[in-house]
């Protein structure tokens, strides 16, 4: 079934601030196959939970249920793990396509039950969401299969799990079409473009101006179709209009368009930026409505009624074209290989905290949540460990460079016998290696405000030995009291793990 997508439905759900419950999940059978080399294996669905076990490529695991992009599945033992979505393939048998009960055309009413549901392109929890209804949404009923069903709301057909569906009896007359209201829209853009077609690549045929208003023709995407002069039709991008006639046809609230978190301790800050002060930290699911697009980051209605931003990389807009995963970093990180070295491991302990943190812990906990987002942003990344194991210094650099990788970066944390020295340092050997030992310190030391130590020449052994880019961070000072606290803080560890992540979107932007 092809995708269809439509602004109002996405926007029905959505009143502001509206969480997804956390609580929500659908039990699934099946099984699923990990499909990337590592997989952490999570205590919970949320990358904040525990390890449990690191799953390997090929591995097969029986699904127990799913909760949003995560996966909880069946371990040894009678033990449980979740494992997120993007990272495993769900086998075929677990896929429901075989038709039942749809040969009807007849359609009947539903509403929804749940507190929010997705509707999906196919009827399978593995294809991509393109809306969500809200609670007490009455629907059509197009056909069932298995344990879908197939609805319409607006001009969207999409499907949803039966089970958060009423079935009302009688015919379905009492929804209206869509094009019985006229819905317009007015340009809060100073200036806008209009296109050929609704994507950013097309061709631009004129343009509207800022209080300028249009009767929405068709819409696709969250793109317009207007009448821009007359007789001369084009479409606009739907987030620089203000809906004026704003209420859809079965009465709901709508809204221009909403995003999903991806990640649980997103950051939400105050400005478009990642050096603004984060105002909340959101978790997987979150959703927002979206005011506007500021550069690579969306204008974010907060609960309390003010406003934050996101940046557009981690953040999955619903039913759109995700246009600023265009130009974010995924783009640049996608099919990168890259190695990350948690420093020490086994019976080398790396440094030890005043309370007794051990470096090599914090190393690959820092290097498992990197790991996890480079991964889901589609670059190949390789641990040269992945749990308590010495790994002798030549091997870790013989990993970088028999795979060829574009940048490997060795993490560490620091000690002086001076407790009061703090902050981070980032090292490099070769002068090839400065630029991706800048960026990433730069961008770390942006996210985690810790104290800036610089970047320097540094003589180790896995920057000196390496052929590849390769640089060594020492993300802070266990032997001070309070950085120990700091950086063995989750808000830390993610903070880190993002600026990483940032800084090595940004250096493969421009290398
Ligand atoms: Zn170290």
């Amino acid at each position: 079934m092809a995708k269809r997508f439509s602004l109002l439905l996405l926007s029905i759900i959505l009143i502001s601030g509206v969480f997804l419950p956390q609580g929500k999940s659908s039990a699934a059978a099946g099984s699923i196959t990990i499909s990337t080399d590592f997989v952490n294996v999570r205590g919970g669905p949320g990358l904040s939970y525990p390890l449990v076990k690191i799953a390997k490529r090929g591995e097969k695991y029986p699904i127990v249920q799913e909760n949003n992009d995560w996966i909880q599945i069946q371990l040894s033992f009678g033990k449980t793990g979740w494992v997120v979505n993007w990272l495993v393939t769900k086998d075929e048998e677990s896929k429901t396509v075989a038709p039942s009960s749809s040969a009807s055309n007849q359609t009947s009413a539903g509403v929804v039950n749940g507190d929010t549901l997705n509707v999906r392109s196919e009827p399978s929890s593995s294809s991509p969401v393109i809306g969500k209804l809200i609670n007490g949404t009455a629907v059509t009923i197009f056909s069932k299969q298995n344990s879908w069903m197939e609805i319409g709301f607006s001009n969207l057909k999409g499907w949803v799990n039966s089970e958060f569906i009423d079935s009302q009896t009688g015919p379905t007359k009492d929804i209206p079409k869509k094009d019985s209201n006229s819905v317009n829209g007015t340009v809060t853009a100073n200036s806008l473009s209009v296109r050929s077609s609704p994507s950013l690549n097309s061709t631009i045929v004129g343009t509207v101006n800022m209080g300028q208003t249009f009767t929405i023709l068709e819409e696709r995407n969250n793109w317009a179709k207007i009448e821009y002069k007359s007789g001369s039709f084009g479409w606009i991008a739907g987030w620089y209009l203000e809906k004026t006639t704003a209420v859809s046809p079965s009465g709901q609230a709508v809204k221009e368009s909403t995003v999903t978190i991806l990640h649980n301790g997103t950051n939400i800050r105050t400005g478009p930026n990642v050096q603004s002060a984060v105002a909340l930290r959101a978790n997987a699911g979150d959703t927002f409505s979206v005011i506007r697009i500021v550069n690579d980051w969306y204008e974010l209605k907060l609960e309390n009624g003010e406003i934050g931003y996101a940046a557009g990389w981690i953040v999955s807009i619903n039913g759109t074209n995700a246009q600023i995963e265009k130009s974010g970093p995924k783009e640049y990180l996608k099919n990168k290989t890259i190695v990350l070295d948690p420093g020490h491991g086994g019976a080398d302990n790396g440094t030890t905290g005043v309370t007794g943190t051990l470096e090599k812990e914090l190393t690959l906990r820092t290097a498992q949540l990197l790991y996890d987002k480079l991964s889901a942003a589609g670059a190949h990344v390789y641990l040269t460990r992945n749990n308590d194991s010495y790994l002798p210094l030549p091997s870790r650099v013989n990993a970088a460079s028999s795979i060829n990788a574009d940048a490997f970066i060795s993490l560490h944390y620091d000690s002086n016998l001076d407790r009061s020295i703090r902050g981070m340092t980032g090292y490099y050997y070769y002068s090839y290696q400065k630029s991706l030992a800048d960026t990433l310190f730069a961008s770390t030391i942006g996210q985690t405000k810790l104290n800036s130590r610089g970047v320097r020449f540094g003589d180790f052994h896995v920057i000196r030995e390496n052929s590849q880019k390769a640089v060594l961070m020492e993300l802070g000072y266990l032997s001070n009291p309070q950085e120990e606290i700091t950086l063995n803080s989750s808000t830390f560890q993610e903070n880190a793990a993002s600026g990483l992540f940032d800084g090595l979107a940004r250096y493969f932007k421009v290398n």
